[in-house]
């Protein structure tokens, strides 16, 4: 495992610029991208568009302003982790991470910058019956700059113009690469594509470099651990079969915020809640759970209501509208510190809104404890509820340590 004084997750414009910002402290840093490049939605989805929103740059394509970002971070030269998305992200004795990609590459970090955008970018995928089985074999999503695909039966699946231009590339790659036969396959004759695209696939038809098979995939054909054919029904409801070596799925890339979901962070409308002013929320949830990780299980009685209270009080102070899973935590620390009313307002509080956001359950459970203090405070006389009879109340799940009458009798 790997360490490093920070990992970015991400390496759209966002990540870069971190990248930057970190090498002018003095930092060293590792960047995951799912994409095999930089530059993010830049580059990966508007590449050539111009933009005219970027400060000091009068216009600039999303592959220009990608190029000057990475030429910005030439001299604090980051590890690049590039074709590989981050799947795991845990905290670790000590307030540091620990991140692993689905590639396996496993780095111990002090901080995780999450650069995500609208999430990483993965290929949309073909499903099909005992499909799967082949993928990094004879199944593929995308190929390798200069790959060899020599004496191949090439099927390239799709009808937009990362298929054409795919079908179109390896067509017309040098002869020592190119494949024998390449096949586009679409379930119409009608292809989505720049029209400079479109002409080129037409002049390659027609000179049978490459085929066009028209049908909906509905099945493959495999034999002996050997992926050997496509079958499809075609238009006119025949059955076709198309032979192939390595089957190329060009579907397009869709955004999936994957495991980031996953991380226990608090998110909005797919979008990590940040604390305005400051770091990201998760770096509270991640002490939090360091906290009962490592002293939780050592302490008892006074100390740990004292913690719980300092925690309570820590989070009280955050600036801003605190979102209902802070509610929730500072019901529970008041809770636990022994705090009744403080407890109920924030258990009712994260209660409310849970009903109001249909989220959350650990704020139903908070909900439910609050309402029982709720009920145990009712049934003790108003002349009791005061400031300094109330914060001398034990801790509210469980059996309380004086019954109503008993707190009623010792108040008189
Ligand atoms: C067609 C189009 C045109 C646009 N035009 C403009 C414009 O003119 N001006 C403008 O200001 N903005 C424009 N935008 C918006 C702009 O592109 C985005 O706001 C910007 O790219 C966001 O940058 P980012 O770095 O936060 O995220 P992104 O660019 O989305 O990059 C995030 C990166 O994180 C990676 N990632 C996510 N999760 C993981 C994971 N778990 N592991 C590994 N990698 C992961 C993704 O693969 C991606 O590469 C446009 C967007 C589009 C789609």
């Amino acid at each position: 495992m790997e360490k490093t004084d920070a990992v970015v997750i991400g390496a759209g414009p966002v990540g870069l610029f971190q990248i930057f910002q970190l090498g002018l402290q003095g930092l060293s840093c590792h960047v995951i991208d799912a994409l095999p490049h930089a530059g993010g939605q830049c580059a990966e989805l508007y590449g050539d568009k111009p933009i005219y929103d970027i400060p000091a740059i009068k216009v600039c394509t999303g592959q220009e302003l990608t190029d000057h970002l990475l030429e910005q971070i030439v001299p604090f030269a980051p590890q690049w982790h590039l074709g590989e998305h981050a799947a795991v992200l845990e905290p670790q004795p000590g307030g540091s991470f620990l991140v692993e990609t689905c590639g396996g590459t496993q780095l111990h970090a002090r901080a995780v910058f999450i650069a995500a955008g609208v999430g990483a970018f993965l290929p949309r995928t073909l499903k099909l019956p005992g499909l799967e089985a082949f993928e990094g074999t004879q199944l593929r999503y995308r190929l390798d700059d200069g790959e060899n695909l020599a004496g191949q039966h090439l099927v390239v699946h799709g009808g937009g113009e990362h298929a054409v231009a795919t079908a179109i590339a390896c067509a017309t790659a040098p002869e020592h690469l190119r494949p024998s036969r390449t096949t586009l396959h679409h379930r119409r004759d009608v292809f989505d594509a720049p029209p400079a695209a479109l002409d080129q696939l037409r002049v390659l038809r027609s000179a049978g470099r490459i085929e066009v098979a028209i049908g909906v995939a509905n099945g493959i054909e495999q034999a002996a651990g050997h992926l050997s054919a496509l079958m499809l029904t075609t238009p006119e409801s025949t059955l076709l079969r198309v032979p192939l070596d390595r089957l190329l799925v060009r579907l397009g890339l869709v955004p999936r915020l994957g495991p980031i979901a996953d991380w226990g962070m608090a998110l909005e409308r797919k979008q990590l809640l940040a604390r305005p002013g400051g770091g990201p929320q998760a770096s509270y949830r991640f002490a939090q759970d360091h906290f009962h990780e490592f002293l939780y299980a050592n302490l008892g009685g006074e100390t740990l209501a004292e913690l719980h209270t300092a925690v309570g009080l820590a989070l009280e102070d955050l600036p801003g509208e605190a979102p209902l899973e802070r509610i929730a935590a500072l019901a529970y620390h008041f809770q636990r510190a022994g705090d009744l009313p403080r407890t109920v307002r924030y258990a009712l509080d994260a209660g409310v809104r849970h009903l109001e956001l249909q989220a959350l359950a650990p704020a139903e459970r908070l909900l439910k404890s609050g309402l029982a203090a709720l009920r145990l405070a009712l049934r003790v006389p108003a002349a009791l509820l005061r400031r300094e009879h109330l914060e001398a109340q034990p801790v509210i799940a469980g059996r309380p340590r004086q019954r109503p009458r008993q707190q009623l009798r010792a108040a008189r």
